[in-house]
């Protein structure tokens, strides 16, 4: 391991109660949580069960926000219930929407921090790419996100609230009585936004319990995937206690390439990887590992990179996705040429494993993978480039 690896997580998450001593948020809390603050604020035990199993109806199968909308409970127990607690979800400080759908938000957590939550509709089903912290601890050297300097990890109110900020937006809370809308706008959950999601495990796991609750936001763990640039501890983990599908960061066949692109390589190295990724358990074909390659023109993108790629993940139920490079301001790689794109796609198709090419989505609003950064920072790098241009940091 190089002793100067960026791959520390010392980050902090905020506490859930903000110490201007406001109201406890009950978003984010598990079940178990959520009774516990139930009874510390008054509750009687023996009826908590009754009460979790209400409220956290009313929070994420209806999307209420409000404890006098609660009408399954005594008027009184509910101006308590708002007394103390609040349900609150990031606010929404833009939206903009790209000219193939893609909606992407800028939402504001605690602290003032912002993150970038984006959402993509298809045919059949919308996809909400999530963020896990603000910024990243990595320093991937094709990713925005990486260059970022600031970094907490969220809360996991902040990361379910991602999802239900999208609901409300969407327009997607069923209505008490109504037929069942079985085709959803918001279909599928992948952790693909800002941040390492296996540096913030505890915070992703329970949100990600919570979006899968059947009595509530009701996602299938299929339709959740985890993106992770490779912190092989935590693998397995994820398999036991969220049981999510897993997508890696691989974009590199050699330790070399990888070491540069990937730093946590340094740390974890490919070998290492792919052991963490053989044992990580599929139950039916569906469930495949994705292999996330992006394309960097002349640096990882070669038919002898394909046929190694291939060699080492042998054995893996694997996809392959190839993600044509999204260049960024600054950045330091160019993308690889269509062409190039499709002789690697079809190296690894022979070989018999699917190797789509993801469609870049949202370009015009930089809502595409690894354009993510917020605006206040990206305000402060242009600022600095004025700066510089106007010789006043030389
Ligand atoms: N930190 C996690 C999840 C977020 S990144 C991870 O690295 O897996 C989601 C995906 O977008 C990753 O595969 C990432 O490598 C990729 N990505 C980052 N920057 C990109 C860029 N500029 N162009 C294309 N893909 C990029
Ligand atoms: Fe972090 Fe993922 Fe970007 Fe790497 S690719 S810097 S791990 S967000």
């Amino acid at each position: 391991m190089t002793a100067n690896a960026p791959i520390t997580q010392d980050v902090l998450t905020l506490p859930r109660k903000l110490p201007e001593g406001g109201k406890i948020n009950l978003v984010g809390l598990t079940r178990d949580q959520l009774r516990e603050t139930l009874i510390a604020h008054g509750t009687p035990e023996k009826q908590a069960k009754m009460r979790v199993g209400q409220i956290w109806q009313w929070i994420y199968q209806w999307g209420k926000r409000d404890f006098a909308e609660m009408t399954n409970l005594a008027k009184a127990y509910r101006a308590d219930l708002d007394e103390h607690f609040e349900i609150a979800t990031p606010e929404v400080m833009s939206k903009q929407v790209s000219t193939d759908g893609t909606r992407k938000y800028l939402v504001r957590i605690a602290g003032g921090h912002e993150v970038e939550v984006v959402y993509i509709p298809e045919e059949g089903r919308g996809t909400l790419c999530i963020s896990s912290q603000v910024g990243c601890t990595l320093t991937c050297s094709f990713c925005h996100t990486g260059t970022q300097k600031l970094v907490r990890n969220l809360t996991a109110a902040e990361i379910v609230g991602q999802i239900m900020m999208a609901r409300d937006d969407l327009d997607e809370w069923p209505v008490p009585g109504a037929p069942k809308d079985e085709t959803r706008l918001l279909s599928n959950i992948v952790l693909m936004g800002m941040g390492e999601p296996l540096y913030n495990f505890e915070n992703v796991r329970d949100a990600m319990k919570i979006a899968m609750d059947p009595e509530g936001i009701s996602l299938s763990r299929r339709r959740i995937t985890l993106s992770t640039s490779g912190v092989v501890p935590e693998i397995a983990r994820t398999a036991e206690e969220i049981g999510c599908l897993l997508a890696v960061s691989f974009h590199a066949t050699t330790d070399e390439v990888r070491d540069k692109l990937v730093p946590i390589n340094k740390r974890w190295n490919i070998e290492a990887l792919l052991e963490a990724l053989r044992a990580y358990p599929r139950l039916t074909n569906s469930e495949r590992i994705t292999f996330e390659y992006v394309m960097l023109n002349g640096v990882n993108d070669s038919d002898e990179d394909a046929h190694r790629l291939v060699e080492l993940i042998k054995g893996i139920p694997a996809k392959v996705n190839l993600i044509p490079f999204n260049e960024w301001p600054g950045s330091p790689y160019t993308r690889s040429s269509n062409n190039r794109i499709h002789a690697f796609a079809n190296i690894i198709y022979q070989a018999g494993y699917a190797s789509p090419i993801r469609t870049p989505r949202g370009e015009d609003i930089l809502a595409a993978c690894g354009q993510l950064k917020s605006a206040t920072e990206r305000a402060r790098k242009s600022r600095k480039q004025i700066e510089a241009e106007a010789g006043l940091n030389p």
